[in-house]
């Protein structure tokens, strides 16, 4: 088996998701890759060190399989991309992206490499068919550091003129140190939304707010906009979840997960403004250099199920606490992504 599903993680699934969660889903945001695609070399990484921990790749049929495992009685189509990391292979990662959505009529996005001019981001994407794009900080000129990087240093304007001429989709993970609040990020999250109406931005993550402290005044800035999307994947913080349907509406707010991350067994908490993902002993290796890792006694690792399930518990717990209905739950779940695809001519 791919991975094991244990009594704890049935109980919390038939406790908590199988009835709240729709029969049809769409998982906006994943990534499949194999291994083979990565080089040695990975003195580059800028991104977050844990996740390498929880799967080295995530073929498409293991993907499919995780669906299987963790949602019995749903049926979830992803939106599938590459893996983006310093060291891969961009032409495998994307090609395999290709071929695989073709084999299993999936809609899929292009990792973009930000030197490509129009014309050359144009062509892969019609050639690949892609509905869009997933820019990545790592792709950014690597003499930037990781609170220098801008949006533009990995999604140039001239590759938003070409997604604004198609209505592409773009699924973007805000850099920075600040996340969400980061006032260079929301003024050019502004200008994007100004400039580029129809792109389809969805922002990753919620923005990276994974905590309270993360928001800022974000919400009172972004609450004018009109275009904007955001995705909860990968976030737990069910007041962040709240927030941002409260102000976008459930109409802009999109299931997304993050697989295969979200396979790791885990619950996060929030310490002076950091997120801390708790798992069971030795269960990820050494993870003692990593800040936003922490181990739990045995006992209390046993009781841990998984990031996918509580990051939907999360949504749940928002969802409530607005009173959305059950259509608007379908909607932030299905609907509101499959009417994305369908402005890319793709059909579910
Ligand atoms: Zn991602």
């Amino acid at each position: 088996m791919l991975f094991e599903v244990k009594a704890i993680d049935h109980e919390f699934y038939d406790d908590h998701l199988a009835s709240f969660l729709p029969e049809k889903m769409v998982d906006v945001h994943t990534h499949v890759w194999l291994k083979s695609f990565l080089r040695d070399d990975d003195e580059h990484n800028r991104g977050a060190k844990w996740p390498s921990r929880v799967a080295e790749d995530n073929s498409i049929e293991d993907l499919l399989e995780t669906y299987r495992l963790m949602f019995p009685r749903q049926r979830v189509t992803p939106l599938v991309f590459g893996y983006p990391a310093s060291n891969v292979i961009l032409d495998q990662t994307n090609d395999y992206v290709t071929r695989v959505a073709a084999e299993h009529r999936l809609p899929s996005l292009i990792l973009n490499d930000p030197s490509w001019s129009a014309e050359e981001l144009e062509r892969r994407v019609r050639a690949g068919g892609f509905l869009g794009l997933k820019p990545y900080l790592c792709f950014a000129p690597s003499h930037l550091g990781p609170n220098d990087i801008t949006i533009f240093d990995f999604l140039p304007r001239h590759q938003l003129e070409v997604a604004n001429d198609h209505g592409w989709i773009v699924v973007l993970h805000v850099p920075r140190n600040a996340r969400l609040k980061d006032p260079v990020n929301l003024d050019q999250m502004l200008e994007i939304e100004r400039r580029y109406p129809e792109v389809r931005m969805v922002y990753a993550h919620v923005g990276r707010a994974y905590c309270a402290e993360d928001v800022g005044n974000a919400f009172e800035v972004l609450g004018d906009t009109e275009h904007m999307r955001f995705d909860f994947c990968a976030n737990t913080n069910a007041q962040v979840i709240e927030q941002v349907i409260r102000v976008m509406g459930p109409k802009r707010v999109l299931f997304g997960s993050d697989l295969p991350i979200l396979r790791m067994r885990m619950r996060r908490i929030c310490e002076n403004g950091m997120y801390i993902n708790l798992v069971p002993p030795g269960l990820y290796g050494d993870i003692s250099d990593d800040p936003h890792m922490r181990e739990v006694s045995p006992e209390e690792g046993a009781r841990l199920s998984f990031f996918m399930y509580e990051e939907l518990l999360a949504f749940r717990t928002a969802a409530e606490a607005l009173g959305l209905s059950i259509k608007d739950v379908e909607d932030i779940c299905y609907n509101n992504a499959v009417a994305l695809f369908a402005e890319q001519g793709w059909t579910l």
